[in-house]
């Protein structure tokens, strides 16, 4: 299948080019007071977009009408991401389609933890992607981890997954990505805190790199969502020069989690074409180079599909590839897809895997896929098209 190269975006767009919630609070002093704007317009500015989730600039009540005219006509105005449909499984897991301003759709998903507190292992597959134990006490309040979506579509073309059956459309901007976490913001319920963002939506975070590394600096902002940067994990099927970018640039404070799938070279690459570019040695080695901080983990995505990737001895080679690296294994059982005859193995055959993986001593969990009952894995909703259904929420978005 045809592997579209990575896209070299440059890093210092020009802040006229970047949508203005793409832009950070340095960017925004930058233009507004070449404009002749006070400085502290710029801080006003961020927080109404980042902090308090309006991306309305007529909404922006302290600011001079002038301004508001201005940033208006630069594309401040609602219809960035508009919720199209809201399914809300019974296990309190809400996945929302996302209508793009090209139309295209797009899905997010929020996934409250089971109980107030949560332990990794009470969690989504998703929300345990980041080390929990020096939480600090959020009180009675649920953690809420939003899964989001980095492109429409993907190109990487994994054979098991929705998004890779359906091909790129096309890389979504860094506003389209943070508009996702301000509208899971609004949405979220009484008693609910966004705690954790994983990218494991539609797309390949690191194919579109430029516009993943743009959204990790404003959803980590201080001054907006202010989320902590190892809350905050990037799911990639591989991309090797780009996983060592984002070591570089965030010091290994974002968290990683890897879809392998297989650990040898043949079997992986007849699920996920990306590994005939960037193969299994040189993926282990890009891990043991990634800058992780002391006491944190990779997250090993391994999904089950039966006949292909389910063996025991494939389980042995898996032990044996990850030995030494600091890993936490997460197996899930494929989910179906209409595209495609593969599917999950046997229960018994996904235990058997696990006891390989945990009797060689890896912390080794089973992952259902919440919302099962609303749809598949995430990035499928907006691929079965259901029917419009939006109901009970606060949209500023
Ligand atoms: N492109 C990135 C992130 C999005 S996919 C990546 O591949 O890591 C997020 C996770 O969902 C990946 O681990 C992927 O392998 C898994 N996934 C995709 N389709 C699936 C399916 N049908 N059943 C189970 N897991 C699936
Ligand atoms: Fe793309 Fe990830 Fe799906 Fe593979 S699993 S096709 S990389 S979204």
């Amino acid at each position: 299948m045809p592997l579209a190269a990575p896209q070299a975006t440059p890093s210092r767009v020009p802040t006229t080019e970047l949508h203005p919630i793409a832009r950070l609070p340095e960017e925004w002093q930058a233009s507004l007071t070449a404009q002749g704007e006070r400085a502290y317009a710029a801080r006003q500015v961020f927080e109404w977009i980042h902090k308090k989730g309006v991306i309305d600039a007529a909404a922006m009540t302290n600011l001079p009408s002038r301004l508001r005219a201005s940033l208006a006509g630069e594309g401040l105005v609602p219809g960035v991401a508009v919720p199209e449909q809201i399914h809300r499984s019974a296990d309190g897991t809400r996945k929302i389609a996302v209508r793009l301003r090209d139309g295209a759709l797009i899905e997010t998903v929020l996934l409250p933890a089971v109980s107030g507190k949560g332990s990794p292992a009470q969690l989504d597959a998703d929300a345990a992607a980041a080390d929990d134990d020096d939480d600090v006490d959020i009180g009675p309040r649920t953690r809420v981890t939003q899964c989001i979506s980095t492109q429409v579509g993907c190109a990487m073309g994994c054979v098991f997954c929705a998004s890779g059956v359906a091909g790129l459309k096309r890389h979504l901007g860094a506003e389209e990505v943070v508009a996702q976490v301000l509208l899971g913001r609004a949405l979220l319920e009484d008693g609910e805190l966004l705690r954790n963002v994983v990218y494991m939506g539609m797309g390949e975070p690191l194919h579109n790199y430029e516009a993943t590394a743009r959204s990790i600096r404003l959803l980590t902002h201080r001054e907006g969502c202010n989320l902590s940067s190892r809350r905050v994990t990037v799911s990639t099927s591989g991309l090797i020069p780009e996983i060592a970018k984002l070591g570089r640039d965030f010091g290994g404070q974002v968290a990683l989690a890897i879809s392998l799938h297989a650990a040898d070279d043949t079997t992986r690459s007849s699920l996920m074409p990306v590994n005939r570019r960037y193969p299994l040695a040189e993926l282990i080695e890009a891990l043991r180079a990634y800058p992780l901080p002391p006491r944190r983990r990779i997250t090993i995505e391994y999904t089950l599909v039966a006949h292909k990737n389910d063996e025991e001895a494939e389980a042995k080679r898996l032990a044996r590839l990850l030995r030494g690296l600091p890993v936490k294994i997460n197996l899930i059982p494929m989910n179906p897809i209409e595209a495609s005859p593969l599917g999950p193995p046997a229960l018994e055959r996904v235990t058997a895997f696990q006891a390989v993986l945990t009797g060689a001593g890896y912390s080794c969990f089973i992952r259902r896929r919440r919302g099962d009952d609303v749809s598949a894995a995430c990035g499928q909703l907006v691929l079965v098209g259901a029917k419009p259904k939006v109901k009970g929420f606060r949209a500023t978005s």
